[in-house]
Parts: structure tokens; sequence; C-alpha cells
């Protein structure tokens, strides 16, 4: 049997967790559906590779023949950590045997405290102006503060069926219900099973960024902390929101 563990706790504090965290992170999105593994140095992160495809093309792009680069290097990570923690956050570690299977972290803010980075722009991407469209929106719905999803992310061989993807779902979910901040939003691409998830468990996507990031938003996520609890199973979670089963989470 393996033994699942759900930690909170703060890779700021913990370079163990910290260098974890961000070779697990490397790894979920280095594959599909995102493939941020490398991109190509001179065309930009616009044309991005999976690491395995970067491996077998020997880190030279396929189409220009430039070399690649890392897309998520790890300063880079460790810096999106820092800054996206400091704030009222909360970050869960999920391990399995002591090894980091998976995380999720989320900071609950002010619409005004939404930082842009958060649109994922790259230069070559250019519209920086997206994040007040967003921003807007939200103010349209009379919300004034989010708990904001920044990451969940979980390696294939950690994914184990429903239970990981529903609890550190739930934890984070729950960081915004303690502080009366029941709105959660985060992104996905659209292709994710978490998009798939997410939908059914009362999200709804609300604006989507020209880099082909999905906004989904839930004005109050009470209920789906409910469903998601410990002694849900995926049975019964399917029954709950009288939906087909979930296939592939
Ligand atoms: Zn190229």
């Amino acid at each position: 049997m393996q033994d699942a563990l759900f930690i909170i706790s703060d890779p700021r504090e913990n370079p163990k967790l910290l260098q974890q965290t961000i070779d697990c992170y490397q790894k979920v999105f280095g594959e599909a559906p995102w493939n941020e593994g490398y991109y190509c140095s001179r065309e930009g992160k616009s044309r991005h590779f999976s690491l395995k495809m970067a491996e077998n093309h020997n880190y030279q792009c396929d189409l220009c023949g430039a070399d690649l680069l890392k897309y998520h290097t790890e300063k880079e990570i460790e810096k999106r950590i820092y800054e996206q923690l400091s704030g009222n956050s909360i970050f869960i570690a999920y391990f399995v045997n002591t090894a980091l299977k998976g995380f999720a972290w989320s900071c609950v803010m002010g619409l005004a405290d939404i930082p842009e980075s958060i649109m994922n722009v790259s230069p070559d991407l250019g519209e920086q102006r997206e994040i007040d469209k967003l921003k807007n929106l939200l103010y349209s719905r009379g919300l004034e503060s989010v708990n904001y999803g920044y990451e969940l992310g979980i390696l294939p061989d950690g994914r184990n069926g429903f239970k990981p993807v529903a609890t550190l779902t739930r934890m984070w979910l729950e960081h915004g219900i303690k502080q009366g901040v029941p709105a959660a939003i985060f992104s996905t691409v659209e292709k994710s099973n978490i998009y798939k998830l997410a939908v059914m468990g009362g999200f709804k996507p609300i604006f989507k960024s020209q880099g082909g990031l999905e906004f989904l938003l839930t004005p109050d996520c009470t209920e789906l902390v409910q469903i998601l609890s410990p002694a849900a199973d995926i049975n019964m979670v399917t029954k709950l929101l009288h939906r087909p089963q979930l296939v592939g989470i």
C-alpha cells in the first residue's frame, strides 16, 4: 500500500520542499496538455515542446533548427513561488512515500491585488492589459476578493484515481472559505482534466486570454467543498453532481 499524505507547508521555509516542488512543476507542465518543457530560442515561447519531444529532437527546434531553452527555469519557478506565497496564501504538498507527487497553492486577495503575471504573457504575445478585462468581469459580478488558485499539478504516477486531485482542490478552496471568501478562480487550458472536473463542480469559464488560458470562476465553492469531503468517493461524487462518470482524472 502506498501512503498518500497531504501537508500544508511553506517551500520558502523548507529548501528540500522548494527543490522538490521545482522538479515536480517542470515535469508536470513539461508534458501534455501544456507541453511547456522547452521553447525555441529563435521563435520564442509561442513555439514550445514537451520534455519528451525536446529530447527526441536533441534539444533543437524541428522547424528552424535553433537551440531549445527550458520553458520554466528553476529560478523563474522559485521567484514565482516566493511572489505568489507572499500574501494570504496556502501551499499544499502531496506526498506518496516521501516523494512529492503534486502540489497546489492559492492566495486570498482583493481584486486590485491580482497580479498581471497570472496572464503568463511573454513579450512575443503582447496584450498586457488583459488583466484589466478579467478584473472588470469580476467587479461586474459584485466580487471584491477572490481565492486565487495559482497552481495545481500532479505527476502522472501520482494521479491514482480521483482522491489526489479532489483533496488538493478541496484544501485550497477551504483556505478561502475559512476567511469568508468563497469565490474561487484559477486558470488552465481547456484540454486539461482539471478543466472538466472544475466545470462539473460548478466553475464557469469567464475569460480566455490571448495566450489560451481559460479562467474559471465559482462565486461560492461551499457546496463543492462539501462534495469533495474526505469521505467522498468517485461514485458518490458523480452521483451528487448528476453527471456521467469522470474519466481519466
Ligand atoms: Zn524554431
